[in-house]
């Protein structure tokens, strides 16, 4: 679903992805793992066209979205991103925090967007709190409006740069229970963490970026477990 062939991205004049190769196949679940400013959100920024690229290819369903001919907000259509900071329009209630690209974007009319807002709110256990304001919700249940809001877009694809890093421990669970559950119903996601049993608990593959570069990936227990690359053992050594 996803290619990524010979990505370069420089930051005044110093590379942060560097020939960076990464494929995800569709339902497939891909944990970019790598110490901080590895280029992990780089990467995610790049494919949701929030970066140009300097050189390579990116294809999404077998386009190439990073010609710069392609409109972003098209493909930005296809894909739902959630950050570190949830990112809620604080002036709108979460109801209309969720069906603002709906009705904006996909031109859905009110009474259906937030139909399905609700219908979304209702499965993640926050039908309650459809009219609160942000600033009224946990961080948790925040960052799980967050997701909701991306899903409302009906996404191909999802990508989570370090979803949980901004919440207190005990609210962790509940955002990464929300992800496993979009695992099961198949779909396909990148996700950036620093959480490395969230990594082993989700992903399909774990890569770990160094240096610009995909230099090692398989399977979690694997990268994770017998690392291969030095720099990958050292890495997981520093972090553990
Ligand atoms: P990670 O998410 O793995 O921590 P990032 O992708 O955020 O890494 O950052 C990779 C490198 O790129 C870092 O050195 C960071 O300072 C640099 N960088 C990221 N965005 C910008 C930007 N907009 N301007 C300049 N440098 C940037
Ligand atoms: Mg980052």
């Amino acid at each position: 679903m996803l290619t990524c062939r010979g990505v370069r991205k420089e930051f005044g004049g110093q590379p942060v992805l560097a020939d960076l190769d990464l494929t995800v196949a569709e339902h497939e679940v891909v944990a970019l793992i790598g110490a901080s400013g590895s280029g992990k959100s780089t990467l995610l920024r790049c494919v949701n066209l929030l970066e140009e690229i300097d050189d390579g290819v990116i294809e999404l369903d077998g386009e190439d979205i990073s010609d710069p001919r392609v409109d972003p907000d098209r493909v930005r259509r296809r894909i739902g991103m959630v950050f570190q900071s949830y990112n809620l329009f604080p002036h709108l209630s979460v109801l209309a925090n969720i069906t603002l690209a709906p009705r904006r974007v996909h031109r859905r009319d009110r009474a259906e967007a937030e139909a399905q807002a609700r219908d979304l709110l209702a499965r993640v256990g926050l039908a309650d709190k459809a009219d609160a304001y942000p600033d009224r919700l946990s961080g948790g249940q925040q960052q799980r409006v967050a997701i909701v809001r991306a899903l409302a877009n009906s996404p191909r694809l999802m990508l989570l740069d370090e979803i949980t890093s901004a919440l207190d421990p005990e609210l962790v669970g509940e955002v990464l229970a929300m992800v496993r559950d979009l695992k099961a119903d198949g779909m396909t996601m990148v996700l950036a963490t620093h959480e490395m049993g969230f990594a082993r608990d989700v992903a399909d593959r774990v890569c770990f970026l160094d240096g610009g570069r995909v230099i090692e990936q398989g399977p979690p227990e694997q990268v994770l477990g017998e690392p291969v690359q030095p720099r990958t053992r050292q890495f997981l050594r520093r972090i553990i």
